[in-house]
């Protein structure tokens, strides 16, 4: 099957060339401070494509510098919210004259599907930098009723210069979920991309400055996150910080931004969300909605439906429908129509992964098919299926980041409920029933974010997400973000004339 099946159709070539790689601090794009690169691969061969800027302490504090000005003294803060929200719509606009090629650096850097990046991502990401828009000069406070002869108001202002780390699995969603409402409410970035995947972020920041914005108001420093990572979440200048990532790395992050100047800090971390099919289910609907739930983006979505259960009325049916789905997933170049899944991230991804199937194998789960590594260059898993799995098996409570689906068995619904929330996540859930006394008990009783019923991954600028439990603090997206990023202030004075 390996880039071989019949639907695979001719490459669709990318007309992208890589023209920026160096940071960017004050609208300029810059050397790193110490003369140091990186090379940053192409997943389907492990190939070096471009060698990018490689940050540390030195570039933050530039950076940090940069935005504090820009906050302090520049124009971005004060300036008519109306305009800024113009600024917002003319870099949409731009992004969108230029989606395919954005597209094609997206999925060269990541690996991810040309046609989802194509058709899926960019187009999301222009539409949460219009929504974003929308709401610059819809941002106020109120007026309060309190006790005794006072006027009372909020003012609803910037919270000043917002640090940002985000992941590589969806580097240019994870920028607009972050970068959107912290600009329309009027702040300052320093923006560090994840290591894996550096080169998207520039592109568009350079196109978000020929739409209007001024300089120091985005500034991106590419690096390491120990490095540069870390001297961000530490920085005594920076007022906020939003991280998205791992669990164990979310937690680095808090505890340095408390120990540094207790910055507010929002959380989106990994998770093991059920998806649960309940026997009155629509089987071969289903079959596909769960297999797209875990395979989508090589599985690596903090939010993929990673643990199966099945009702055991029509467990056999299910789990037989779901391995021949995953047989027939096409594995290959994710520049070729028809491709299903591309290359996980990196090597160092692409090992863990395996390692699980391992420990999933070793721990006397069934392996139903896949299991191993497909072609000789570059970081492709096969779709891989488990059965049997127990919940106290590795597979069942960990976070595999990859294309690698574990069926568990459940009997009712008490149990499966119990089992659900049985984990120390708590991002998603997928509920699938068409009872509706059932639908009604699962949405209150899962502990998660987000609960799509008879759905799932249904995004929109304006539905929140984040995490329960060890899945996150805060949500991103929708009118939930913005207060991420302002800061309320109660202003308080007498209704008449003080008598001095
Ligand atoms: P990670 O948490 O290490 O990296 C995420 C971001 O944090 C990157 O920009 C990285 O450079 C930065 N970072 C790393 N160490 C840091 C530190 N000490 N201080 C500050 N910033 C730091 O995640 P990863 O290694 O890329 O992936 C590992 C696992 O994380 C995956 O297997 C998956 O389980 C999870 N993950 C979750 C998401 C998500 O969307 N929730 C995204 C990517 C990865």
């Amino acid at each position: 099957r390996f880039s071989t099946a019949a639907a695979v159709q001719e490459l669709i070539t990318p007309q992208v060339s890589i023209n920026y790689t160096q940071h960017l601090i004050n609208g300029k794009f810059v050397d790193a401070a110490s003369g140091k690169t990186f090379p940053t691969l192409d997943p389907r061969t492990g190939e070096v494509i471009a060698h990018v800027a490689e940050g540390d302490a030195e570039d933050i504090n530039r950076a940090v510098s940069a935005a504090r000005e820009a906050f302090d003294n520049g124009p971005w803060p004060k300036m008519s919210a109306y305009e800024r929200c113009r600024i917002l719509l003319r870099f949409a606009d731009l992004v969108e004259k230029h989606n395919d090629e954005i597209a094609a650096l997206e999925a060269w850097n990541n690996g991810k599907l040309y046609e989802q990046a194509a058709k899926a991502e960019v187009p999301m990401f222009v539409r949460l930098f219009r929504y974003y828009a929308g709401w610059a000069d819809k941002i106020h406070g109120l007026t309060v009723p309190a006790d005794g002869d006072y006027h009372v108001q909020t003012l609803h202002e910037p919270i000043g210069v917002a640090g940002q780390i985000i992941p590589w699995n969806f580097p240019l969603l994870m920028f607009a979920w972050k970068v959107g409402p912290a600009l329309a409410c009027g702040n300052t970035i320093v923006l560090k991309t994840a290591e894996q995947t550096p080169l998207t972020a520039l592109l568009v920041a350079k196109l978000l400055h020929e739409a209007g914005l001024p300089p120091g108001v985005l500034n991106i420093v590419s690096g390491y996150g120990p490095t540069a990572g870390a001297s961000l979440a530490s920085h005594m200048d920076v007022d906020k910080l939003a991280f998205t990532g791992s669990t164990d790395t979310g937690k680095t992050v808090l505890e340095l931004a408390a120990r540094s100047n207790l910055k507010p800090v929002t959380l989106e971390l990994g998770g093991k969300s059920p998806f649960i099919v309940f026997e009155e289910a629509d089987i071969d609907k289903v079959v596909e909605i769960a297999h797209f739930a875990l395979f989508f983006n090589q599985g690596q979505c903090c939010c993929a439906g990673s643990r199966t259960f099945v009702h055991e009325r029509i467990y056999d049916e299910f789990l037989e429908k779901s391995k021949e789905r995953a047989l027939r997933r096409v594995v290959g170049d994710p520049f070729k129509k028809g491709v299903e899944q591309g290359p996980q991230i990196d090597s160092k991804q692409f090992e863990k992964v395996l390692r699980y199937i391992k420990s999933g194998i070793d721990s006397n789960a069934t392996l139903e098919c896949g299991g191993g590594r497909l072609g000789s260059k570059g970081f492709f898993v096969q779709p891989t299926v488990f059965s049997n799995v127990q919940d106290d098996m590795l597979i069942a409570k960990d976070e595999i980041f990859g294309p690698v689906q574990t069926i568990l068995k459940f009997k009712d619904i008490n149990e499966v409920i119990r089992r659900a929330n049985a984990t120390r996540y708590g991002l998603a859930a997928g509920v699938f029933t068409n009872n509706v006394s059932t639908a009604n008990t699962l949405m209150r009783a899962l502990r998660a974010g987000t609960v799509w019923i008879n759905c799932f991954d249904v995004f929109d600028a304006a539905i929140p997400f984040g995490g329960y439990k060890m899945s996150g603090i805060g949500r991103e997206k929708g009118i939930y973000s913005l207060h991420n990023y302002l800061q309320v202030k109660a202003v308080v004075s007498p209704l008449n004339n003080p008598a001095w």
